[in-house]
Formats: C-alpha cells, structure tokens, sequence
C-alpha cells in the first residue's frame, strides 16, 4: 500500500517473533486468551474513562461493551473484535513492536533454556503469540482521539502502519485478523473456539460473543427447490401456495437445512468474589487464579483467602498464594515492582497499579479487591488518596499473614508431635505435607523484608520465619519450636550468619555453645544480616550473635579465670594498638580453638563487614 509507513520491530522483539514463528510447541491455543485478555483491559479501560466522561463512549453499538470472534472459513481468517479503548497511530507503533517491555528479554532468554511458553502473557508480550497460529497478522484500530489505522506484519522483521481507508469503520475499538497458518486449521472450528473460551476466559468480564453458525430446518415449497435465498425474498409465495392448494397429489412443501448465523453468548462473567466463600469450588478458585495470573500451567496456588469485610469500610477480596515466585520477584524489589492485586468498585475495574493495597513484601500475591464504599466517580489520583484504602490495607495484611500461618499450621511436617508428621500416605493431610517448606523456598525472602519493613507485624512475621540451627538436621524450623527447645539454663536466642551453612559449622564461635549442647540459628542469606538489625526479640528472648560482645554462657570458673590471667590481657591489650582492638577478655565460648576476634555489640558482625565491602567495592 502506497500510503504505508514502514518500521522495524526493536531487535528482542524481533528475535521473540522468530522464536514463536518457529516454536514447536504443541500448545498454540494460548495465542486466543491473550487476545481476549488484550481485548478485556482495553474494555477495562474504556468503561473506566467513562465513569468521569460518559462522553467517551459515544453511542449506538459503541455503547456496547463487549468481544466479538468471527470466523472466515475460506479465507482462513479469525477474526477478534473489541469495542476497547482503541489504539492511536503512535500507541500501535509503540506497544506492537518499537517499544520492548521489560519481560520481553527475560522471556526471551527463558525460551531459550526450558521456557514454558504458557507463562507468555505474564511476561508482558502476549499480544506476539499470535505468530504461533498465524502468518500475516492485521491490526485494526479506532481510538478516540485518532483516526483508524491498520498495523500489518508478516513477522519479517518489519511492519507497517497506514491509515485505513478501505475497511469499515469500527466506530471504536480493535479488530485484530489473524491470517492463520495451514496447520492451525483447527482454529476455524467452532466448537474448538467455543471450547477455548470456556477453559481460558471464563473470568473474563465482559461478553464474548461468537458469530455461530446454527442449521435450522426450513419448510420450503415442494417444487421450488433452486434457490432458497430466491424463496425468502419472494413476495409473491403466498398467493402461489394458495392457489397451489387445490393440486393434492403434490406434496406441498418439503424440508430443507439451512445454516445462519446468530451471535452466540459464550461465557457467563462470573464474579466468583461475589459469591459467598461457601459456595465456590476449590476447581473454581483454581481456574480463577489462572485466569488472574496468565498463569495456564498446571500449578494450583498454594493457598487463597476469600473473605467480606464489613463495617465502615465494605469490600470483598480474594487473595491467592501463587505457586511459584514471578522471574522478577527480588530482581526489582526497590524499584519498580509493583503489587499484583486488581482493584475494583462496585465490579468496574479501576486498575491494578495501585500500590497503596499492600505493602511491597506481599506484592507476591495476587488476587482482587472489590469495594463498595470507594467512591466510583472520581480520577484515580483522587481514589489514591481515599481514607478507606488504609483499612483496606491494614485488613489485608492481616487476611495475608492469616493464610500464611495457616499454610504452616495445615503442614504436618510444621509440628513436633511425632505422630501427626507421619501421617498415612494418601491421606488428604499428606498433600498439604511440606507445603510449608515449599512456600518458605518461593517467598521466605518476602517474610524476612516484611520484619524489616513492617514493624506492627514484626511478631506476627517472625512467628513465619523458618531457618536451620545446628541441631535441625538439615531441616527447616521455627522460632517458637527453637524456644521450646530451648535449655532451661538459657536465656537467649542463639544465632550466627555467615555465607553457608557448611563455613558456619566450622566456626570457631560454635565450638562451645555445641559443647555444651545448645542449640545455634545458622543464618546464611546475606538478607539476614539486616533482619536482625530489626528483630531485636522473639516472645520476650533477646537475640543473641554469637560472634559477638555480650554471650554469656554459664560458667563458674570464668571469675577465677579473668583474675589469673589480668596480667596477659593487659599486655594483649597494649601490645595490640587501641584502634585495632576495642578489649581484650577472658571469654568462656570457645573450647578448643584459643582465641577468637569477636564483634562488639553494637558494630558489624565479621559477615555484615564482608557484605558492606563487597557492596562499596
Ligand atoms: P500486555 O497485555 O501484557 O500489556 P501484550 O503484548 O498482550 O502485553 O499487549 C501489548 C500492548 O498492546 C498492550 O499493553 C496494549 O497497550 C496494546 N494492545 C494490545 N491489544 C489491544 C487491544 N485489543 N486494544 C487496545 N490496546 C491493545
Ligand atoms: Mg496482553
């Protein structure tokens, strides 16, 4: 086309195309939810817009909010259409090809080791999974404040855009043709299209019609057999057949099939967080976290919490435990990663960047929070602000750190009775056995940031930590079951960090407290040594570094000890210049090693010294 201006995708875009151009991967079907994804937020967005504009909508058919999927068997194009918000010339060029999401890389580079293409849509680049079903791909688009383009590309490194001029106009909205591949037939089918949305849009809030076919049986005249379209329209049937009546050996009419086509409803919007707890299936909170986290694997989340609050503050919320950690959990914690909960009003979406739901260490959650008393018609910077949104949170974090508890209350491997940890094979306990362990390998980090961060919960949070001592065997344990442990002669909470459990088994500082048979908390994440800045107590016990000033170990003959040797600490002491050592004392922790360099109170640990170097270097 004449009027077509042409651009190159950027170069990781690019190489995404090829990698999906050229997947073998057998399950293409995921190219369809991704589109009515696409299609749900730019409805999503519209109907946002009109809460302070009813304007925007316009009227007619753009009134209606909603999806439609039509079929060319012939041509072998599938078509998906939404009345959305609609793509300006500059947003098609910027969000299908020059600009690269962030995910665009870290999915390419998954791709290429054992990447399950299912997790695309979670990457942020959903929209080029239609290149697994298609060759030529056209893009339609009317935005409000533009005229209607068309983006077209044959995957080849490059697209075009022109101004449309030939198609009909949508009115508002995006028409996306996929020109589909000779092997992706399949894609013509009805049924299969019907069976797609049910799986994998069923949550989607907004219509999804199908332009179906339907075979009725029509009563035609016996003798008219030719055309039947010439039979519809002809005006003078009826006085034929009336003066046919007389003429009984003929049969008058006969029956023939005929296919039309009617607009078909093909799922039923189901607003699971409406209903009450009792009444949702497991199956159905499952499928509906899917559906929340483009997430198709068939990993089931860890846990979730449905709950209704209620009082001066009224809303409805679904919280899940996803199964897995996203790529770029910790990777952008201070920086840009964002809380992953969907904030609606009264059932209108209202966005899912408002970080002001929960606190950054449960941004690994998904989930939804519907609220009556948010006010539906003001901007979203207003809506930030709103005083409800501090109950809300506070609620949340409460609901959140409840589903986590419970997730190690629920595990038999959490407890000391012996008995309930060995529970039958098969029995319903045994699959919630070593849950715990598993959430603690995806999220742990979070807890530790959340009693950094979070002093009201600090108790509440460390009551989640998990970490292995010396005496666990490998295995993960609690605070509470190290202090019921605990020597009746011991005071303290015993803990060491370092850089691996194997280095801090070895250390010198140990030799006596295992000596003695007391138990030590092996802490080997470089995140620990900040946590306890933070956690000074635990049920009324200090925490105590054992490679620090200040660990008292009972010991009757530590006072006859310190005056016999007054002599040499003193030498010690001056021999070894005052900005080198702070004191030199007779200690009673070590047993065969002679003598150790011990950390003051209140200064770095050895380790933390190590990581505050490593971090200016
Ligand atoms: P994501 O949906 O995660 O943003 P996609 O690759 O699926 O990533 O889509 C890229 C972008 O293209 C979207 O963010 C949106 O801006 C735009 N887009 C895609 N489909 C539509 C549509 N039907 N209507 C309006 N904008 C769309
Ligand atoms: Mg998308």
């Amino acid at each position: 086309r004449a009027s077509a201006e042409k651009f190159e995708f950027q170069a990781e875009v690019s190489r995404l195309m090829d990698i999906l151009i050229n997947s073998l991967y057998s399950n293409k079907d995921i190219f369809l939810r991704e589109l009515i994804s696409n299609a749900s937020d730019a409805l999503d967005k519209i109907r946002f817009l009109a809460l302070t504009d009813k304007e925007v909508l316009g009227e007619g058919d753009n009134t209606k909010l909603e999806i439609q999927i039509k079929l060319d068997k012939e041509k072998k194009i599938l078509f998906i259409r939404d009345r959305g918000v609609g793509m300006t010339k500059e947003d098609l060029r910027k969000n299908l090809g020059t600009i690269a999401k962030s995910g665009t890389s870290a999915f390419v580079e998954k791709m290429q080791t054992s990447g399950d293409l299912n997790l695309i849509g979670q990457f942020g680049v959903g929209f080029y999974s239609v290149y697994l079903v298609a060759d030529y791909v056209e893009v339609i688009s009317k935005h409000n404040d533009d005229k209607q383009y068309v983006w077209e590309s044959k995957a080849d490194g490059a697209f075009a855009i022109s101004e449309d001029t030939w198609n009909e106009p949508l009115g508002r909205g995006t028409e996306i043709r996929l020109h589909l591949r000779d092997e992706a037939g399949e894609y013509l089918d009805e049924l299969k299209l019907k069976e797609l949305v049910k799986k994998y849009s069923e949550f989607i809030n907004f219509p999804i019609n199908l332009w179906a076919s339907k075979e009725v049986e029509k009563e035609v005249p016996a003798d008219e057999d030719e055309s039947i379209d010439e039979e519809d329209t002809s005006e003078s049937s009826s006085s034929e057949e009336e003066g046919e009546e007389e003429d009984e050996k003929k049969p008058k009419t006969k029956t023939v099939k005929e296919t039309t086509y009617e607009w078909e409803l093909l799922n039923d919007m189901k607003a699971i967080w409406l209903r009450s707890p009792k009444e949702v299936t497991d199956e159905e909170y499952n499928k509906f976290y899917h559906s929340l986290a483009k997430d198709f694997s068939e990993d089931k989340p860890m846990a979730w919490s449905h709950f209704n609050a209620e009082g001066d503050v009224e809303f409805k919320a679904v919280l899940f435990i996803p199964p897995k950690a996203p790529h770029d959990l910790y990777e952008s914690y201070y920086n840009t990663k964002q809380s992953n909960l969907k904030l609606y009003v009264r059932r209108v979406f209202i966005s899912d960047e408002f970080n002001e739901l929960l606190p950054k260490y449960l941004n690994f959650l998904m989930g939804l929070v519907d609220s009556d008393t948010l006010p539906l018609n003001v901007s979203r910077e207003m809506l930030q602000q709103h005083s409800s949104l501090k109950t809300i949170k506070k609620k949340l974090i409460r609901k959140a750190l409840d589903m986590i508890r419970k997730l190690a209350e629920e595990d038999p491997d959490e407890t000391n009775d012996k008995e309930k940890r060995d529970v039958e094979e098969s029995s319903e306990e045994n699959e919630k056995k070593g849950q715990y362990a598993k959430f603690w390998n995806e999220f742990g980090k979070s807890i530790k940031l959340g009693i950094i961060e979070d002093a009201t919960n600090r108790n509440r949070l460390a009551k989640l930590l998990r970490f292995e001592t010396t005496k666990s065997d490998g295995k993960l344990t609690s605070l509470d079951q190290y202090i019921s442990r605990m020597k009746s002669s011991q005071k303290d909470i015993f803990y060491i960090t370092g850089a691996s459990k194997e280095q801090l088994e070895k250390s010198p500082f140990l030799e006596r407290l295992n000596k003695k048979d007391y138990e030590v908390i092996l802490f080997t994440d470089p995140v620990d040594e900040y946590l306890m800045q933070y956690l000074m107590d635990y049920e009324d016990k200090k925490f105590q570094n054992v490679s620090k000033e200040g660990l008292k170990l009972k010991d009757s003959k530590t006072k006859e000890l310190k005056e016999s040797f007054k002599g040499l600490t003193k030498w010690w002491k001056t021999t070894l210049a005052s900005d080198n050592v702070e004191d030199v004392k007779i200690s009673n922790r070590l047993a065969d090693t002679p003598c150790v360099v011990v950390t003051s109170k209140y200064g770095w640990s050895a380790y933390m010294e190590k990581i505050m170097h490593s971090q200016t270097l």
